[in-house]
C-alpha cells in the first residue's frame, strides 16, 4: 500500500507511522527523520537542512524531492510506503504524483490527522525521541518509566531542538501556509481520508487500521524499478519532452513562415506598393515645385508649367536639372577667372617692382648699359 500521512506539526504522524508498518509491513519513509539523520552524520545535504530546521521553515524541495525519489526506489518500498511529512506544498505533491505516474506506482490513499491546537502543543513540548531506536514518547500524555530512558530499548530520550512554542508557532504557520494547499490538492483527487488525531494512541491507530483494511491492493503489481531504472526513465522522460517540445517548436516554425507568406506576403506587397506609392508621390510633387519655381523664373503661364509638367516626367527635370549645373558652374568660373586675372596682375607688377628695386638687378642692369657703352 501506498499512502501520505499528512497532519500538523504534532500530530502524531510519526507514532502512527511506527505503527503501521509494524502491522502491514510497509516501511515508514519519514523526511524528518532523513533529513536529521543527515544532519547528525553532517553531510552537505544535512548541512544545508540545519538551518531552516532549525528555524522551523521547509528545506528546500529540490533536496526533500531528490531525497524521496532515492528511498522509495529501494526495494524495501517495492511492497509499498508510508510518507510520513511529504508531501509538505503543493509542489513536492505534484512532484511526487509525477514520479510515481512514471513508476506506474499511483498513490492508494492520503491520510489527514487532524488535531487540535492546545492538543498538538502539549505533544510537541512534551515530546521526547529515542536516540537509539526512535520511540517516541510524551512526557505529559505518555511519559516513560524511567525518566530520560526509552521503554523500549532504554536508550537515551532526547528533545528535539525544533519543539520549542515559538519554532513550533512557526511550523504552525509554515503548515498552514504550505501544506493546506497539498491537501486541497488530494482532496480534488478524492483521495483524502480523515482520522481524528486526539485521544489515545490506539484507538486514533484502530480508526485508521479501518480505513486502511478497506483499501485494495493490486497483488499483480509488476516490481516497482530500482533508482538506476527509475533515474534512466527520468532522462527518458525529459528527453522526451524535450524531443516534444522541439517538435512543436519546429512545428511553430513550419508553420509561422506558412502562415507569414499567407498573410504577410501581400502585407509585404502592399508595404512595397505602399511605399513605392508614397517615392512616386513624393517624386512627383519635387517635379511639381521644381517645375512651378523655373516657370515662375520664367515668368511662363501656368499652363506652359502644367504642359511641361506632364513632358518633364522623363526629359525636363534633367534639362531643368542641366541648366541649374550650368550655372552654377559658369558662375563660379567667371568669378574665379576674374580673381585669377588680378592676381596675375598683381604678381605681375609686383616683380616689376622687385625687379626694379633689386640690387642685383640693378648692378646687372649697370653692366648691360656700361657694356653697351664701351661698344
Ligand atoms: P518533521 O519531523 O516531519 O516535523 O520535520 C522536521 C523538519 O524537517 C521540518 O520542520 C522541516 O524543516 C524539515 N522537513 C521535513 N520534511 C520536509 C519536507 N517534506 N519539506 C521540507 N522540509 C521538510
Amino acid at each position: 500500500m501506498r499512502m501520505v500521512l499528512i497532519g500538523a506539526p504534532g500530530s502524531g504522524k510519526g507514532t502512527q507511522a511506527q505503527l503501521i508498518e509494524k502491522k502491514y509491513g510497509t516501511p515508514q519513509i519519514s523526511t524528518g527523520d532523513l533529513l536529521r539523520q543527515a544532519v547528525a552524520d553532517g553531510t552537505p545535504l544535512g548541512l544545508q537542512a540545519k538551518t531552516a530546521m532549525d528555524m522551523g521553515q521547509l528545506v528546500s524541495d529540490d533536496m526533500v524531492i531528490g531525497m524521496i525519489r532515492d528511498r522509495i526506489s529501494r526495494p524495501d518500498a517495492n511492497k509499498g510506503f508510508i510518507l510520513d511529512g511529504f508531501p509538505r506544498n503543493l509542489v513536492q505533491a505534484q512532484a511526487l504524483d509525477q514520479l510515481l505516474h512514471l513508476m506506474n506506482r499511483p498513490l492508494h490513499l492520503v491520510l489527514l490527522l487532524e488535531t487540535d491546537f492546545d492538543a498538538l502543543m502539549q505533544r510537541i513540548t512534551g515530546r521526547r525521541t529515542c536516540r537509539s531506536c526512535g520511540h517516541i514518547c510524551n512526557i505529559y500524555t505518555d511519559p516513560p518509566k524511567m525518566d530520560g530512558h526509552c521503554d523500549e530499548c532504554g536508550g537515551n530520550l532526547r528533545h528535539r531542538v525544533d519543539d520549542n512554542e515559538e519554532i513550533i508557532s512557526n511550523r504552525f504557520r509554515v503548515y498552514e501556509a504550505q501544506t493546506t494547499p497539498a491537501i486541497a490538492y488530494y482532496r480534488e483527487q478524492n483521495k483524502v481520508r480523515v482520522v481524528q488525531g486526539i485521544g489515545q494512541e490506539e484507538d486514533v491507530f484502530a480508526a485508521i487500521c479501518q480505513i486502511l483494511d478497506t483499501v485494495k491492493v493490486d497483488p499483480d503489481e509488476v516490481p516497482m524499478p530500482t533508482l538506476d531504472e527509475l533515474e534512466q526513465m527520468i532522462i527518458e522522460k525529459s528527453q522526451e519532452a524535450l524531443i516534444e517540445k522541439a517538435g512543436s517548436e519546429v512545428a511553430g516554425v513550419k508553420q509561422r513562415p506558412k502562415q507569414k507568406s499567407a498573410r504577410t506576403k501581400p502585407v509585404i506587397k502592399a508595404t512595397t506598393k505602399k511605399q513605392s506609392g508614397v517615392k512616386k508621390k513624393s517624386a512627383a510633387k519635387k517635379v511639381v515645385v521644381k517645375k512651378k519655381t523655373t516657370a515662375k523664373k520664367k515668368g511662363d503661364t501656368k499652363k506652359t508649367a502644367v504642359r511641361k509638367k506632364t513632358g518633364i516626367k522623363k526629359t525636363a527635370p534633367k534639362k531643368v536639372a542641366n541648366k541649374k549645373t550650368g550655372v552654377k558652374k559658369v558662375m563660379p568660373n567667371k568669378a574665379a577667372g576674374k580673381k585669377k586675372a588680378v592676381k596675375k596682375k598683381v604678381v605681375k607688377r609686383k616683380k616689376a617692382a622687385v625687379k626694379k628695386k633689386s640690387p642685383a638687378r640693378k648692378k646687372a642692369v649697370v653692366k648691360k648699359k656700361t657694356a653697351r657703352r664701351k661698344k
